[in-house]
Order: C-alpha cells, then sequence, then structure tokens
C-alpha cells in the first residue's frame, strides 16, 4: 500500500477544500451526515437539493461519472479524495444521493439511450431526486421474496403491492423498483426493474417515524398504477440481474467517517463532567476512546487496501462486508459508549446548558444500530464472510 498522494492529487484536493470553504453555506453544515441524511423537513430538502444544483453547476456533482454522461471522469483517489474533503467540511449527504450513486450508474449501464438522455442529468442535477423500492413486508434479506405485480398490459404495466421502509420517499420525484412480471417463473426470474413517478395515480406514501422522532423512511401503496413500458430498465423478467449491478454500487458506498465521530468523543469527554471532573480525566474513559480509535484506523487500512486492489485492477476481495459488518457494527459500538460516558442524559433530544449538543448524542445512539440492517444485516454479511470467504459449509 502507497499511502502518499501525488503532487497533482495534493492540488486536486486544495482545489476542492478551497471551493467548498468558498461555497458552502455555514447553516447546511452537520456533526454526523450520517445520523441525518434523510432531511428533517422540507424546508431543510429544499436548502440541500439548492446546493446540490450549485455543486452540479461548479461539476462537483457525480465526480466520477464518464464526462459524456455529465460527470467530470474524476480518477477513483479523486473520489476519495474528493470524499474526505466533503466529510472534512461537515457538508450534507446530497438528497439526490441515491440517484447519483446507485440507480444512476444502474440506468447508464443498463438503461436504453432514451432512458439514459431522460433521467441521467437531472439526476445529477437533483431536478429528480429518487428512492429506492426494493424491501417489502415479505422481502428484505430475501429480496427475491418480493411480491408486488406489474401485469403486462400492452403499452405499459400495471403495478400493485407494497415498498416499505423506503428512504426519502416523502420527497422523492421517481423511485427504481423491482416487481414481479412472471408469477409463474422460479423465485429470481419473472422479476422486472422498473423506475416510477412518484406523481403517478395510485401512488400513495405514508410516513414510517423512527425512535429518535425522525420521518426517516416510508410505506408506498401502489394500486393500479400505470408504469410505461418506456421505464422499463433491461429486459422485461430480467430484472433480478439489473438490480445486482444497484446493489453493488450500494455496497460500494456504505462505511467511513468514524475518525470524526471518535474526534466527536474526545471533544465530548473533554467537556462532559464525571463525578464534578472532565469524563477525560476517568482512566476507562480515555481506554475505552483509544480501543475504538483503534477500530476505525483498521477499518481505514481495510478500506485502503480495497482500495489499492480496485487500483490494481484486481477484482474486489472480501473487505466489502467485512466493512460492512464491522463498521456498522463499530458505529454501535461508539453509539453505546457515547450513552455509557452521557449516562441520563443520552435521553434528552433537546439542547441543555450542560449539554448544547444532546440532540446529536442522542441520535447516535438511537440511530447507530439502523446500519447494521440497512444495505444488508450483519447476519447476512457474517454469512456471505463465511461461506464465500471462509469456505465453511452452508
Ligand atoms: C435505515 C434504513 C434505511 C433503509 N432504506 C431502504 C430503502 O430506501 N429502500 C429499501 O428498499 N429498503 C430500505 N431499507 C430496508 C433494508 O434493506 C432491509 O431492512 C434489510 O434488507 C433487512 O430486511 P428486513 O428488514 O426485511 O429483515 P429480514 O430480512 O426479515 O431479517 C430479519 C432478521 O433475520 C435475519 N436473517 C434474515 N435472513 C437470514 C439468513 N439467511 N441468515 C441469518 N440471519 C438472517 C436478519 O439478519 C435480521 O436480523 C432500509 C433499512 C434501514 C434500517
Amino acid at each position: 500500500m502507497d499511502f502518499s498522494y501525488t503532487p497533482e492529487q495534493e492540488a486536486f484536493r486544495m482545489e476542492v477544500r478551497r471551493w467548498l470553504a468558498d461555497n458552502l453555506p455555514p447553516e447546511l453544515c452537520i456533526d454526523d451526515p450520517v445520523d441525518d441524511w434523510v432531511p428533517r423537513n422540507h424546508e431543510i430538502f429544499e436548502k440541500r437539493r439548492a446546493w446540490q444544483a450549485q455543486m452540479y453547476t461548479a461539476g462537483w456533482v457525480g465526480i466520477g461519472w464518464p464526462r459524456e454522461l455529465g460527470g467530470r471522469g474524476a480518477s477513483l483517489i479523486e473520489q476519495v479524495i474528493f470524499n474526505e474533503e466533503y466529510g472534512r467540511a461537515r457538508a450534507p449527504i446530497l438528497p439526490g444521493y441515491s440517484g447519483i450513486s446507485m440507480c444512476g450508474p444502474t440506468i447508464a449501464q443498463a438503461g436504453s439511450d432514451a432512458q439514459r438522455r431522460r433521467f441521467l442529468k437531472r439526476i445529477l442535477s437533483g431536478e429528480d431526486i429518487w428512492c429506492q423500492g426494493l424491501s417489502e413486508p415479505g422481502a428484505g434479506s430475501d429480496l427475491a421474496a418480493i411480491a408486488s405485480r406489474a401485469e403486462d398490459r400492452g403499452d405499459y404495466f400495471l403495478l400493485n403491492g407494497q415498498k416499505i421502509w423506503t428512504s426519502a420517499a416523502q420527497y422523492a420525484d421517481w423511485m427504481y423498483l423491482l416487481a414481479r412480471t412472471d408469477p409463474n417463473a422460479p423465485k429470481h426470474l419473472g422479476i422486472s426493474y422498473l423506475l416510477l413517478d412518484m406523481k403517478s395515480k395510485g401512488v400513495e406514501v405514508r410516513p414510517l417515524v423512527t425512535a429518535s422522532g425522525h420521518h426517516h423512511f416510508n410505506q408506498v401503496f401502489f394500486e393500479d398504477v400505470q408504469v410505461s413500458k418506456e421505464n422499463l430498465v433491461g429486459p422485461k423478467n430480467q430484472g433480478w440481474k439489473v438490480a445486482m449491478t444497484t446493489l453493488s454500487y450500494e455496497r460500494g458506498a456504505t462505511g467511513g467517517g468514524y475518525d470524526s465521530q471518535i474526534r466527536g468523543l474526545v471533544d465530548l469527554a473533554q467537556r462532559h463532567q464525571i463525578d464534578g471532573r472532565p469524563a477525560w480525566q476517568q482512566d476507562w474513559v480515555r481506554q475505552r476512546i483509544a480501543q475504538l480509535a483503534m477500530e476505525s484506523k483498521a477499518a481505514k487500512y481495510t478500506r485502503l487496501r480495497s482500495l489499492t486492489r480496485q487500483l490494481k485492477g484486481q477484482p474486489p476481495g472480501p473487505e466489502g462486508s467485512m466493512l460492512k459488518l464491522f463498521g456498522s457494527e463499530l458505529g454501535v459500538r461508539i453509539g453505546f459508549f457515547a450513552s455509557e460516558m452521557l449516562g441520563p442524559y443520552a435521553q434528552v433530544a433537546q439542547p441543555m446548558p450542560v449539554l448544547e449538543d444532546a440532540p446529536r448524542w442522542h441520535n447516535r445512539v438511537i440511530n447507530s444500530r439502523q446500519y447494521t440492517i440497512a444495505g444488508g444485516t450483519s447476519e447476512i454479511q457474517r454469512n456471505i464472510i463465511g461461506e464465500r470467504t471462509l469456505k465453511l459449509p452452508k
């Protein structure tokens, strides 16, 4: 592994840093982007959408996309540098995240020319915001068990069924989804990948509020919704293959950001009092933070090892599942430790004179568990590591 950057890469880092310093409105900065990636209300959503449009105009959205599709054609290393600087500036996750990182690349790879022309630019600019309609009440880890039906009616599909845990559907203009188009085919066949205009007649979005009081996700119901055949991605009944493309981008998008949380913990320990003195003066506090810092570094170097493989053009190793498992569980350990240090204050979701940033820590504690579920649960990652890496019997 080579940890140094070339002078060109350092210059690129400075260019990103300067642009963010000059343009990012301070009111949009957040302490923990991962805990707040779905905007809390429409006002925040619109501000973040305007921010995405501003970034797009300056050429900073989807920088890894090829130039002919509206991106910057940035190298992998440049994307890593960009993400580091973006996190360092405490900039918010863009509202168009799902389209930029998952659906857009899928349309680019598996969509028709007409779909590429119609959707890709608008995904980058934030004119269209997308949500992901994969999970259903009976289909999560076992995604191929989806039951939503899309009946072929000539020019269109007639869609009926339900999605669940749909993050940010309340803001979305479009949804990419899987529906069953041949109920008699074996489970992984007979599924199609469709693009749905959320304003279509028969689509109903109902909120699901998390334990932290945040309207993060939704249930989405379809009742006799007409989806034009133009919005089928890939061949009919072969949506499973297309969905695997989307999910490969989702796995690539998870992980990271733990160093800044550890820095937050150190700062908290220096301010928060336990038994009349700063928590930082307690041995057990410093030891636990040191342990978490080591784990964060281990995750970082595993991520870099994975990056090195990609840069050498080698096939992906087991790092993807290891990082997803280790990173999300580390997030839980950080949240758990924050709650131990804060005691009853961890339960307060309002700023207090003794703890101005109480809501941040309350969120961290309550929300950390969700990342061990989203994008593939910890148990599923353990199965993958056991079966594919350790070659354990099924
Ligand atoms: C914050 C968050 C955001 C999300 N956003 C979206 C979204 O935008 N769009 C979307 O479509 N979905 C979204 N999801 C849903 C997510 O993809 C599913 O929750 C996830 O795939 C797990 O599916 P499930 O909830 O149906 O649980 P299940 O699959 O029913 O699993 C229940 C339990 O059984 C365990 N289990 C299941 N199968 C096995 C097995 N083979 N071996 C061992 N253990 C097993 C699981 O690990 C889990 O503990 C989101 C989830 C979260 C938490």
